[in-house]
């Protein structure tokens, strides 16, 4: 299984590094977080209520998402329904780059 949208994965500023941007307009709770590999959204994952990590992808088009939790780099694709692996280290690299 291989992913087509791996050629964009870019290091990405996190819109809103303390939790899912839309739960935190509604006051809503999540389980785990996910980053939007394209923009930089976080939303909340496919265990939580509403998830919006799967809700943002599809309205924008935006199909990469990765791990937003401390330990976890993988990273998953919406449109090909690939578990990135792969590019792990190429991710962990761009991201203590940005963090640093
Ligand atoms: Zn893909
Ligand atoms: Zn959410
Ligand atoms: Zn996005």
């Amino acid at each position: 299984m291989t992913c087509s949208h791996l050629d964009h994965l870019t290091a990405v500023e996190p819109a809103t590094p303390d939790g899912c941007q839309d739960c935190l307009i509604t006051g809503d709770t999540w389980i785990h977080l996910r980053l939007c590999m394209d923009c930089g959204h976080v939303g909340c994952c496919d265990s939580s209520p509403n998830k919006h990590a799967a809700a943002h992808a599809t309205d924008t088009d935006h199909p990469v998402i990765q791990s937003f939790e401390p330990d976890e780099k993988w990273a998953f694709c919406f449109i090909d329904q690939a578990t990135i692996r792969s590019v792990e280290h190429e991710i962990e690299r761009s991201y203590n780059k940005l963090r640093s």
